[in-house]
């Protein structure tokens, strides 16, 4: 039997790269402008990284890594990139550049997770970090370049949700609140519920089994624990979030029980969804995370960031049909097709020829197919010295030299 690609992953095909390449650039574009840097780090990274970095309660480490021994190294293949990126940060001690240090990456990640519709086992992220400011104005920028460069995309049916998880400080009193509300339905949730219960009960919220939502409507359960009730410095940190997006123009909704699949967030957190796609509708998700630095042996340092998945982006923009090549050399002589191409292509143009030097008629059959406009080099040209341009989409023939051609 032939062999496949893994279950879970997908090949990009040539027809679909234009949309690929366009999303890429338009991140570069919107990033830069706000002065943010492309990082690139290894697709694989020591497993403790992870452990640490994204938290052990966590799917991610329990259950979705890749994980490999080479040389008795225990080695992961990066699941998300925001702990790669704070490796790279520490390791080439960019917290003594003065902040902020503004970074954007792009690249696959990779999850064991059942494969579905926008939930693939290598997937693409493109994520913003944004290292050493506490002021919620960093937030609300991060939040405004996802925004943004959706917006570049042609993506408006979205909607973004944010929510304020506060510090371990106003956490406290709220994990109490909902341990206590879902203690009297604990024995009919998911094993992994089960296990957050005890570690990180927040985190039960984000659930995405069936049963468990089931249980969390049956018993009112978001009626009973309102939000996390925020400390001053927090709650003023919210405060100012809203004020920022609203001067920058950035609706929103606010979602109390939004919490995120990663340990790490504090303060902040947002997801961006879209209106149009299925069950898998989240395309942005994000927040502030500034504990994360210090938990993988830095500096205290105030961060805050998102990923996207861009196959979900992808889902979105309607696919670009792949645009004509300049030109498509006919012609009865493939010295001379060979010359003409290889200096139309020095110029700049996208230029073929045939190499199987099939009759005429053929030739340009396949030029109409391909090609903006035919250049015909046959025996007349040749002995006198000029090229025949026909325009496919007109049919307009016209007699020219190489040096008009470079000019029309
Ligand atoms: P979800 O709730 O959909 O599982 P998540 O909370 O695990 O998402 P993050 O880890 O925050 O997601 O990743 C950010 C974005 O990356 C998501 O909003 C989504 O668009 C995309 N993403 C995450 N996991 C996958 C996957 N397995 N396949 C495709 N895209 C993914
Ligand atoms: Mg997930």
């Amino acid at each position: 039997m032939s062999i496949q690609a893994p279950k879970g992953t997908k090949d990009i095909l040539p027809d679909e790269i234009e949309n690929w390449h366009n999303i890429e650039k338009t991140a570069e574009d919107v990033f830069s402008r706000a002065n943010f840097k492309e990082i690139r780090t290894p697709i694989f990274e020591d497993t403790s990284l992870f452990e640490r970095g994204v938290g052990d309660t966590t799917d991610i480490v329990n259950k979705e890594m890749y994980t490999f021994i080479k040389s008795d190294r225990s080695l992961t293949l990066r699941p998300e990139n925001t702990a790669g990126v704070v490796r790279a940060y520490l390791e080439h001690n960019m917290y003594r550049i003065s902040p902020p240090v503004k970074l954007w990456y792009k690249g696959p990640m990779f999850r064991y997770e059942r494969p579905q519709a926008g939930r693939q086992r290598q997937f693409h992220q493109i994520g913003v970090e944004m290292f050493g400011v506490q002021d919620a104005s960093a937030d609300a920028e991060c939040i405004s370049l996802a925004v943004e460069f959706l917006k570049r995309l042609g993506l408006n049916d979205l909607t973004v949700e944010i929510n304020s998880l506060g510090c371990n400080k106003c956490r406290a009193e709220y994990k109490e609140n909902l341990k206590k509300a879902i203690a009297p339905f604990l024995d009919g949730l998911c094993d992994d519920c089960k296990n957050r219960y005890e570690k990180n009960p927040l985190r039960i919220l984000d659930c995405k089994n069936e049963t468990c939502n089931r249980l969390f409507e049956e018993y009112k359960l978001k009626d009973s624990v309102s939000g996390v009730k925020l400390c001053d410095e927090c709650s003023d940190h919210y405060t100012n979030l809203k004020k920022y997006l609203d001067i920058l123009n950035i609706k929103y909704v606010e979602n109390t029980f939004l919490v995120r699949g990663l340990d790490y967030y504090t303060k902040t957190v947002f997801e961006i969804k879209s209106n149009s796609l299925g069950s898998q509708n989240a395309v942005c998700g994000g927040g502030r995370y500034d504990g994360l630095v210090e938990t993988l042996s830095g500096p205290s340092t105030p961060a805050v960031g998102w990923a996207m998945g861009v196959e979900r982006l992808n889902a979105l923009i309607p696919k670009t049909e792949p645009e004509k090549i300049d030109f498509y050399v006919v012609s009865s002589n493939k010295q001379e097709a060979v010359k003409l191409t290889a200096d139309l292509r020095n110029n700049g143009y996208i230029c073929e020829f045939d190499y199987n030097s099939k009759k005429f008629s053929k030739q340009l059959e396949k030029a109409a197919k391909i090609a903006k406009k035919a250049i015909i080099i046959g025996e007349d040209e040749l002995n006198n010295n000029y090229l025949t341009v026909k325009d496919l989409n007109t049919g307009i023939q016209i007699k020219s030299t190489f040096e008009q051609i470079l000019k029309s």
